[in-house]
């Protein structure tokens, strides 16, 4: 469906909405949002990994027509508690897939990691919107992406705090005039923590993030600011700004949520409560506003803002990553597949919390990369990366 045929949600009119990774925190703040304006959606596909006893009860919730869980040892489970009742529960990632291109309005992708990145696909590719917070399909495939979402006439709306920001102030007619982006970042719980210290973090540690409430991969990526470099690399993909004029500016009070510079000297930013409510609220609603029940931005009580530029020594990520993303060739791709194989190994104990940029700088190091020029050629690269990430986890371990 071509955007300009998407109805404005109202009474009677709902938009029909598919949630992928529902029972996530992306997906908690989704349905969240979609309980107190229930008139306003229709919930079409909700999809999870093996939480099917949360799946159903949300499918049974929204009426739902179809719920998919990834895991198969989860379905059995999810089968039995959709017994009897209206929604169709699904298996496997041919099932995910599937749900992702049933017809729908609006489709919310809330998978974490390139796992989410097939889905994007087919979302896109039944052309329609897709609020996106799965950055990391940007990461691995940002050219396929782009491409399938110009093929199909869909369009894309930022899910992310940052990206949400700058696509409500980015002034599209005006383009030619932006200067540079400015993403902020928290500076998550490390934030003012040396080296040493970071070297002896452990995973409660990493995901007790200061001001979001978010699942345990970002949490991670932004204890090593791993996730303002996957930023930089879907802000160069969202948006027609050179790599080199996107900016990275430490921002620990979390309320201004990304700017955008002008060649006249202004600078464009959106505010908000650190609340992954507001911009889900925004993609849900676009082009119109709806409300959300989030605590309102009380700048008097906030006090001060602070900006500081990143440390790169203490968070090599952040470099990392935009070499990848000047380097090209399926380097973005070697850093995504060693940065999930490195957090998840962070997570299981298996190796240090500075261990984590290590890995990825290593993998890096030693996979030759290549153009991305099909899904395939994703897999085989991603397949190669993680083996070799995970080799590397072995001896450290
Ligand atoms: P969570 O870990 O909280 O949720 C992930 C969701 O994806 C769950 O529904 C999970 O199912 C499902 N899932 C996990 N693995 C698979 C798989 N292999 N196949 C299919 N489904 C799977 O993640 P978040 O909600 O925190 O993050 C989701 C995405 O949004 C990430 O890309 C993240 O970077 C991005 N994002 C998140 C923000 C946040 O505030 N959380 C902010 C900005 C971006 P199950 O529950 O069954 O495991």
């Amino acid at each position: 469906m071509a955007l300009s045929e998407i109805d404005q949600p109202s009474h009677g009119n709902a938009r029909r909405i598919s949630i992928l990774g529902a029972t996530g925190s992306i997906g908690k703040s989704t349905t969240d949002l979609i309980r107190r304006n229930r008139e306003r959606f229709d919930v079409v596909a909700l999809t999870a990994n093996r939480k099917a006893e949360e799946l159903a009860a949300l499918a049974i919730e929204f009426d739902a027509e179809l719920a998919v869980v990834a895991d198969p040892d989860a379905y059995p489970a999810l089968r039995e508690a959709l017994a009897g009742t209206q929604t169709e529960a699904a298996v496997g990632h041919e099932a995910l897939t599937q749900a992702a291109g049933v017809d729908a309005d609006l489709i919310v992708a809330g998978i974490v990691g390139a796992a989410g990145l097939d889905s994007t696909m087919a979302a896109l590719g039944q052309g329609s919107l897709v609020a996106l917070a799965n950055k990391e399909s940007l990461v691995c495939a940002g050219d396929l992406v782009l491409a399938e979402m110009q093929a199909s006439g869909a369009r894309l709306l930022p899910l992310d705090s940052e990206h949400n920001a700058i696509f409500q102030v980015f002034e599209s007619e005006n383009a030619g005039d932006v200067e540079k982006l400015i993403l902020t970042a928290s500076g998550g719980p490390f934030r003012t923590r040396s080296r040493a210290q970071m070297a002896a973090a452990t995973p409660d540690q990493a995901v007790a993030h200061p001001n979001w409430d978010m699942g345990h991969k970002i949490s991670v990526d932004s204890a090593t600011m791993m996730n303002k470099g996957l930023e930089l690399i879907e802000a160069a993909y969202l948006f027609p700004v050179a790599a080199e004029d996107i900016e990275v500016l430490v921002h620990p009070q979390s309320v201004v949520h990304s700017m955008v510079a002008y060649v006249d000297g202004s600078v464009l930013a959106q505010l908000g409560p650190p609340d992954m409510r507001v911009p889900i609220a925004h993609a849900l609603a676009w082009p119109a506003r709806m409300e959300s029940a989030v605590t309102r931005l009380d700048l008097a009580a906030v006090g001060s803002l602070e900006f500081s530029a990143p440390d790169d020594e203490r968070f090599p990520a952040i470099p990392l990553a935009r070499a990848a993303l000047m380097a090209g060739r399926g380097a973005t791709v070697i850093l995504n597949a060693a940065n999930e194989v490195a957090v998840e190994s962070f997570l299981d104990a298996r190796i240090g919390f500075l261990d984590i940029a290590e890995t990825v700088a290593r993998v890096l190091d030693r996979v030759e990369g290549f153009e991305i020029a099909s899904l395939e050629d994703f897999r085989s690269l991603d397949r190669e990366s993680r083996e070799i990430a995970k080799n590397l986890v072995k001896s450290a371990s």
